[in-house]
């Protein structure tokens, strides 16, 4: 029997959603792997139960507390849909302003409207059994973890710094080179492939913290390489500031 697959999405630009869609040449097969019974950026949803739940965005609103509570309940298995979900993304970014500011700033007079809370990662309201973790996802890391659950095997996750991908990609550290960039592959959860650096860009941090980070040497290669600590703190926090481990770093 087909499992039956949903697709959802709380707060997040849906560009997770998006990357399914864009799996030009496997979508077919996948589809045909599967009973989709909701997917908002492709279909209607159908009224059914589900075995899998693919869930984009970040938890900001006590509306999606109850949603997403429910989610858990029915689906066998839950999948956090990129980064938005897996680690609360820039959505977090809020968290650390005060929240009667930001609806002011954003919203003005119809602030009041407006019901949020601190934005979070899907697995701290329930619990998530794998994770997609790129802001957005890749097609090829969907399609390995698709086949994986299809195969009833777990999923690749690495848990080591993103670093270990670049070097093998044979690729020259930017701190080598001291080339005025600033690259938070040393703290950072590896699985991309180190796609930004070897695309010429620095690793932003968008996949999460890897476990037992040094956020402090992380920050001070950044001071030694001409950043200021305020903003290399910031860059830490950018894609992480919902993450425990985020508040440790000062
Ligand atoms: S992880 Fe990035 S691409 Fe995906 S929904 Fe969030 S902001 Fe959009
Ligand atoms: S460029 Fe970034 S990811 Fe690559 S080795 Fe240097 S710090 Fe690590």
């Amino acid at each position: 029997m087909k499992p039956k697959v949903g697709f959802f999405s709380f707060t997040s630009c849906e560009g997770c959603q998006l990357q399914v869609l864009n799996m030009e040449e496997q979508l077919l097969d996948i589809a045909g792997a599967i009973d989709l019974v909701t997917f908002r950026e492709a279909m209607d949803p159908i009224d059914s139960d589900y075995d899998i739940a693919f869930v984009e965005g970040s938890i900001s609103r006590e509306s999606e507390i109850t949603v997403l509570r429910e989610m858990r309940r029915k689906a066998d298995v839950v999948v956090a849909l990129g980064a938005c979900a897996a680690s609360g993304c820039v959505n977090a970014i809020k968290n650390r302003f005060d929240s009667e500011e930001n609806l002011r700033e954003v919203y003005g007079d119809a602030a009041r409207y407006y019901d949020t809370i601190d934005a979070r990662p899907i697995d701290q309201v329930v619990n998530v059994d794998f994770y997609l973790r790129t802001c957005p996802i890749t097609r090829e890391e969907f399609a390995r973890l698709f086949t994986s659950l299809l195969l009833a095997r777990r999923p690749y996750d690495p848990n080591f710094a993103v670093c270990v991908e670049c070097r093998m990609e044979e690729n020259v550290c930017v701190y080598d080179m001291d080339a005025g960039e600033f690259c938070m592959g040393p703290v950072t959860r590896a699985g991309c492939g180190a796609l930004c650096p070897t695309y010429g860009s620095s690793c932003i941090g968008c996949r999460g913290f890897m476990d037992q980070a040094n956020f402090d040497s992380m920050v001070q290669v950044m001071q030694d390489h001409g950043m200021a600590r305020e903003d290399a703190v910031n860059r830490l926090k950018m894609f992480n500031a919902a993450l425990p481990e985020a508040e440790e770093v000062k």
